[in-house]
């Protein structure tokens, strides 16, 4: 495929803010584009050069492409720096800048006929895949090359994706349901293309086998090691007996629930990664997970599921999740290892010697981690007891708050309890000890913007404008604004920590009713945790927006809690979730 035939749907994308269009767009796409480039095509589209756990980092900082842009336009630096300044974005720069060809750069790219997808892409890895002296001059050059290349709509899209911005307003899930109008003329294929995703997290790889092997393809496609797999996710409930009514089998596992960070270890022989919830790659910041894991599993192939928790060994207790936060870290991991030890708490079982275990019932999953799992000082099996009643439920959450616990994780032992990657599942259900205390569960919030500060605030931000993600629609949509619970010292860092993800206008994927849009803007990125007294309806907000009472859902007295970094905005808690919430709050 040509790029510039890319280019002119990213332009049809970005002109709209219609979720429907685009997905027509996107069906379009997927129609015209080959079985070669869909893959590509996918990830460019999210603005992404591969797979997010993959983790390629093109390593391009807005000092290397100014100098690219310079070398490319055979200006100096100084000058291109100024008029980055003078246009806004380094994409409107290279769309303007005059840049002839030179031979020279045939050495980095072939371009008799245009640029094609192919070229586009070979040339980010061959960035992103530079290392050792001399890479930064390689990047630039590489860069200047393609640039040299391309035409100059062209030019502003490579830049785009070189700098991490491409901001097309399209999610995954618009990209999924684009594939399934594409082979369905609707979205009814959603839940299968969204299975088979979050069983593999690589959206161009469900993708190309769409295009080869049709559905019956995508059906077949199966958990790999070192792919992490979407985590399955659990249920709320207003009182404590629906959980007997929600799980419908006789026998409910009480797990202990564990304050910590969710962990997904993938073990191939000696070799351990780990996965965060955002799918991340964190295996470097927990090499005593990694050894528990290696020598603790009896197996030579496995995929399992856990918490790590901040562990205090002398006393023997489970420490806060605050106490997990120092290990996030890049350097100096073995001081903290020593200064805050954790233990991997496992609760599940994905893979095993080479197959999927995830359509096996709990029960069976929970006997064959507990066969191959020898606990040490780094890992252990999750805590859990089998109950027939609500009493019995009961016992074992108050005996885990008395040991410092969070509460109970009720799993169903029926036969059809399968592991529902990245599903919030009903044969799931959390009971916390807010739950028996507070109003309301927190809800996990992502910043859209913010409010100038007043009076003793004024300079900085008076509240954030926080929103809930609409699964369903893909877009992100106002809740509340929170201007209490931060420290000064929060409150006071809080321009800067937010300033790279600053935007002019509001963002594509966020709906905002005019009288509650902020004096900044922000793109969905950091998600916080708020406590609130009560859900209500009102005419500000747009979560779950019903247009014929022109009312969303909004959360009352909102309080920041705390920082969420281990979840993506997508991960943040939905609008779905939100009116569920309000459902139980009026039989609760
Ligand atoms: P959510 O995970 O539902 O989006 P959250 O991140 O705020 O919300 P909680 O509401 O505290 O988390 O509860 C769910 C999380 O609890 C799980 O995602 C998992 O990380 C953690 N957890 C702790 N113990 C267990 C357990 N025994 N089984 C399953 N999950 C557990």
């Amino acid at each position: 495929m040509k790029f510039s035939t890319l280019v002119s749907f990213f332009e049809r994308l970005q002109a709209t803010a219609s979720q429907i269009e685009m997905t027509e767009i996107l069906a379009e796409l997927f129609m015209e584009a080959s079985e070669d480039d869909i893959d590509t095509v996918c990830y460019f589209v999210l603005g992404d050069i591969a797979p997010g756990y993959a983790e390629v980092d093109l390593g391009l900082g807005e000092k290397t492409v100014i100098s690219a842009l310079a070398l490319a336009s055979g200006r100096d630096e100084e000058e291109v720096s100024r008029w980055v300044r003078d246009e806004g974005t380094l994409s409107a720069l290279a769309a303007d800048l005059e840049i002839p060809w030179k031979e020279e750069f045939r050495d980095y790219i072939a371009v008799d006929n245009g640029l094609r997808v192919e070229d586009v892409h070979d040339g980010l890895m061959q960035i992103a895949t530079a290392s050792g002296s001399g890479s930064m001059k390689k990047k630039k050059t590489i860069l200047a090359a393609m640039l040299a290349a391309a035409d100059e709509k062209e030019r502003s899209y490579i830049t785009r994706l070189a700098t991490g911005t491409m901001r097309l307003g399209a999610g995954d899930r618009t990209l999924l349901d684009g594939m399934s109008h594409a082979v369905s003329g609707s979205k009814e294929l959603r839940p299968v293309l969204e299975h088979a995703y979050y069983t593999c997290s690589d959206i161009g790889h469900v993708a190309k086998i769409l295009k080869q092997s049709g559905l019956s393809g995508v059906k077949r496609i199966r958990v790999s090691l070192n792919r992490p797999i979407r985590p399955m996710l659990t249920q709320r409930v207003g009182k404590l007996e629906e959980i007997m009514e929600k799980i419908s089998s006789a026998r409910i596992a009480a797990e202990e629930k564990y304050d910590g960070e969710r962990i997904e270890a993938h073990k191939d022989g000696d070799e351990v990664r780990l996965f965060s919830r955002r799918l991340s790659d964190i295996t470097d910041q927990f090499p005593d997970v990694v050894e528990g894991v290696r020598s603790g599993i009896a197996a030579q192939t496995a995929i399992l599921d856990g918490e790590v928790v901040a562990y205090d060994a002398g006393e023997g207790i489970f420490q806060p999740f605050q106490q997990l936060m120092h290990r996030r870290r890049k350097y100096h991991v073995e001081k903290y290892v020593a200064e805050v030890p954790v233990r991997y708490v496992v609760f599940d079982l994905l893979y095993l010697e080479g197959d999927s275990r995830m359509s096996a019932p709990y029960p069976e999953r929970r006997a064959l981690l507990k066969e191959i799992l020898t606990p040490s000082e780094f890992l252990t099996l999750s805590g859990m007891k089998v109950c027939t009643s609500v009493e019995e439920i009961h016992d074992a959450f108050s005996s885990n708050l008395k040991r410092g616990l969070e509460g109970v994780i009720c799993k169903s032992c029926a036969s059809d309890s399968v592991y529902e990657p990245g599903n919030r599942s009903w044969q799931w259900i959390k009971w916390k000890k807010e739950y028996e205390t507070e109003l309301t569960d927190t809800l996990d919030l992502v910043i859209i913007g913010a409010a100038a500060g007043k009076g003793k605030r004024s300079g900085g931000f008076g509240s954030v404008l926080c929103a809930a993600y609409n699964e369903e629609e893909d877009v992100f949509q106002t809740v509340c604004g929170v201007g209490t619970g931060f420290s000064d010292e929060e409150l006071e860092a809080l321009p800067e920590k937010l300033e790279a993800t600053r935007r002019e206008k509001k963002p594509s994927r966020c709906q905002v009713r005019k009288r509650s849009e902020p004096d900044f803007w922000f793109s969905p990125e950091y998600v916080i945790e708020v406590l609130g007294s009560e859900i209500t309806q009102s005419p500000a907000h747009t979560c779950n927006w019903n247009e014929e009472e022109k009312r969303g859902f909004a959360l009352r007295f909102p309080r920041f809690i705390r920082w969420r970094p281990e979840k993506s905005p997508e991960q943040a808690t939905s609008a779905e979730e939100i009116a569920q919430m309000y459902g139980q709050q009026g039989s609760g």
